[in-house]
Order: structure tokens, then C-alpha cells, then sequence
């Protein structure tokens, strides 16, 4: 039974071997070689396939890929190799280590995952030397509980526990092996893969052969739904280059722009809030370039308005400053957003600034209060301050009428 193991799953560092060149056909796209000895991994069980260089005298034929084409492990290569030749089979050692990285991870990841959510069972998986994608299904896992789990690999990778592999009998199989369902009506026999006491789960990958290997794991993309999440990831030196080019992105930009690193998720939100707010302000800027300022006549009392996305009390007042009140007239200028703000100007009218505004602004929800001719109010965790805009408008008519 041992005998029969191939070299990947035995020793997966071998990385050299003299084979026999079976057959090498030509398809649309490459020539199919197949070798007759099993010491080559083929694609399958979620794991992408080995890469490598076959070389044969003194020429290299580049192997792109290792599929399985009806049963049989098949080597895609460039050129087509010549039937009994014999080879020597160089396996691409950064390729077959990464995914061993990856593959790995996924088990210490899902594992994780299932700790925090025991009714999470496998779903479609991608793992290859680039990085490695695993999707859960049967809860809505949390973001916290994803960012805890995968902090929990990296502990694992520091513990640097040995991985350790069995052949064991399908019907052997208990609770405490994690198997995709189906796997014991396939197989008589089922390849164990155990990480310390911490995890095992039945899998036909390639795999490191201590967690720190694995070096670093960081998760790249996620993808949380009602009931499974999409998890995209990257291990060892690919995930140090995302994490130093990340970092370094930050850094840069923190010279040119002040700002604390761990504010960078409120930096990033702020950019957000000013790109939706500039929107608004162009929005405002056509209209006000298209009709001018809203200026209405209530019976003989001139009466401005503007709902002015982007502005703050202090440039509001800064506006009111530089016009002139001719005669009875009052403005109202409105800065909406999540806080609103606004300011109430009045010249030459019966009453003062406050009668015709703060009634509505308090009954509203806001607050505010001023002088004889300026009132100043606000509001907060405001929904619709269009709404509350109009309403303010409206008010204030009325009471230009019949004030
Ligand atoms: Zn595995």
C-alpha cells in the first residue's frame, strides 16, 4: 500500500526525477505529454496542477500545466516530446511551494472558520501557487469572526506545528475529520491530513510540512453573503509584498497629507463623504449658473433661498457678509448633510430673525437662536434635509405673509 504513494504526497520537497516519456500529442493549444511513472500532480480537488521544465538532452520543454484527461495525469507542454524518450522532470519549486503554503492555509483558515461557526461546511475552493480562494457555506459569518479567524492562522503558522499525513479507511472517518460531502461513497480509502491535534481534514493537496512554512497569511478579499462567504487569500512572501506595498501606499501619503495610520479607515471614509458632497455642490453650482439665486417677493418683503450642499456656518456667513439687504428682505441659506446647518438673515422687517424661523427649526428637531437680525440653528442624524429644507422654506413664508 505505502509503495504505491506518489513522491508529492510522500515527499513533496523532491523536486527532480528521471521519467519516461509515454506519449505527446498535439491539441489546439498545446501538446498533452503524459510520462509513464505517477510522480507529477495533476490538477484536482481544488488544487491546481504542478508546473515544471522537462528536460530531454540538452532542450527544456516548458510543462505550463498538469491536468487529469480522462483519468490520466496529462503534462501540458509547448513543444511534443518524442515517445520513450527518457526525461529529467523538473518541478517548479515556487509554484508547488506556494500552493503547498496555500493549501495548507485553507485548512488551518476553514478550520478556524468552523470553530466560530460550526455549521459551516466546505463549498467551492480554488488553490494555486498564486493564492487561494475557499468559500463556506451554511451561515452568515461576521466580519469581526472573519478577521479574528484569520489572526487565529497566523498564531497557528507562529506555533509551527507539524502536518502530518494517513491513508485511512472511508468507513473509519469520524466527526473530528472535516470531509466534503460524498468523499466516503467515492473512496474506500481517504488521505488524512492533521495539524498537530488542531485540525484534520480528508484531502488529496500538497501541503508544507510544518504551519511555519506558511510564513505569513493574509486575507485579501471576502465576500459575505446570507448564508456562505468568499474568502481570497495569500500566503508566505505574496502576501508580504501586499502587506509592505499596502503599508507603504499609507505611509506615502501620510508625509504629503498628515494623518495618523490607524486613521486610515476615517481618512478613507472622509474621502468618500467629499466625493458624494462635490457631486451635490456641482449639482447646486449647473442650477445656480442655469437660474440664478432663488429670489421670491412675498408681498413686498424679498426673500431668498438656497439649499448649499459642501458649506459650513462659518463660509454661510462669509456669503451674507458680502451681499447688501436693500429694503425688507430676509435669506436663508441651508447646508445639508448628515449634521445640517443653517443660517436666517433679516433687514428691515417687523419682527426679529427668530420669530420667523425658530418655531419650525425646534419643532423640526433642531436647535438654534441668535441676535436681533441673525439666526443661526442646526440639526443632527438627519435622514432627508431636503425634507426638512422644504418644510424651513415654506415656514418661513408663511410668516413673511402674514408676520
Ligand atoms: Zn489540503
Amino acid at each position: 500500500m505505502m509503495t504505491s504513494l506518489p513522491p508529492y504526497w510522500v515527499d513533496p520537497l523532491k523536486d527532480q526525477f528521471t521519467v519516461t516519456i509515454a506519449d505527446s500529442r498535439p491539441t489546439e493549444e498545446h501538446f498533452e505529454t503524459t510520462i509513464e511513472e505517477n510522480v507529477v500532480k495533476a490538477a484536482g480537488g481544488g488544487q491546481a496542477g504542478d508546473r515544471g521544465i522537462l528536460r530531454i538532452d540538452q532542450e527544456e520543454f516548458v510543462v505550463l500545466d498538469t491536468i487529469l484527461r480522462d483519468s490520466v495525469v496529462v503534462m501540458l507542454t509547448e513543444k511534443c516530446a518524442t515517445k520513450g524518450m527518457k526525461a529529467t522532470l523538473i518541478i517548479d519549486m515556487d509554484w508547488r511551494l506556494s500552493t503547498m503554503r496555500n493549501h495548507t492555509a485553507e485548512h488551518l483558515f476553514a478550520a478556524a472558520l468552523k470553530e466560530r461557526y460550526p455549521a459551516l461546511s466546505p463549498g467551492a475552493m480554488w488553490i494555486d501557487g498564486d493564492h487561494g480562494t475557499v468559500e463556506m457555506v451554511g451561515a452568515r459569518v461576521g466580519l469581526r469572526d472573519l478577521f479574528s479567524a484569520e489572526k487565529s492562522v497566523q498564531n497557528t503558522i507562529l506555533r509551527d506545528i507539524p502536518v502530518s499525513t494517513e491513508i485511512v479507511k472511508a468507513s473509519e472517518l469520524d466527526k473530528s475529520i472535516r470531509v466534503r460531502e460524498g468523499v466516503e461513497a467515492k473512496h474506500e480509502t481517504v488521505r488524512v491530513v492533521r495539524i498537530g491535534d488542531s485540525d484534520a481534514a480528508a484531502c488529496s493537496g500538497t501541503h508544507v510540512l510544518r504551519t511555519g512554512d506558511i510564513g505569513v497569511f493574509k486575507i485579501i478579499d471576502y465576500k459575505m453573503e446570507e448564508e456562505s462567504v468568499h474568502v481570497e487569500f495569500l500566503t508566505g512572501n505574496r502576501a508580504v509584498t501586499i502587506l509592505y506595498d499596502l503599508f507603504n501606499a499609507a505611509l506615502e501619503r501620510r508625509r504629503s497629507h498628515p494623518f495618523e495610520l490607524e486613521q486610515l479607515g476615517a481618512v478613507l471614509d472622509k474621502g468618500k463623504q467629499v466625493t458624494s458632497e462635490l457631486a451635490k455642490v456641482m449639482e447646486k453650482m449647473e442650477h445656480l449658473l442655469d437660474r440664478g439665486p432663488t429670489v421670491e417677493d412675498i408681498g413686498g418683503i424679498s426673500f431668498r433661498h438656497e439649499f448649499l450642499p459642501g458649506f459650513e456656518v462659518s463660509s454661510l456667513k462669509r456669503i451674507l457678509k458680502n451681499i447688501t439687504l436693500d429694503g425688507p428682505s430676509a435669506i436663508l441659506y441651508f447646508a445639508p448633510g448628515e449634521k445640517c446647518n443653517l443660517v436666517f438673515w433679516s433687514n428691515d422687517l417687523p419682527h426679529e430673525a427668530t420669530f420667523y424661523i425658530n418655531d419650525e427649526v425646534t419643532k423640526l428637531g433642531g436647535k438654534g437662536g441668535g441676535s436681533k437680525q441673525v439666526y443661526t440653528g442646526g440639526f443632527s442624524d438627519v435622514d432627508n434635509p431636503e425634507g426638512i429644507y422644504d418644510d424651513l422654506v415654506e415656514q418661513v413664508r408663511a410668516h413673511l405673509l402674514h408676520g
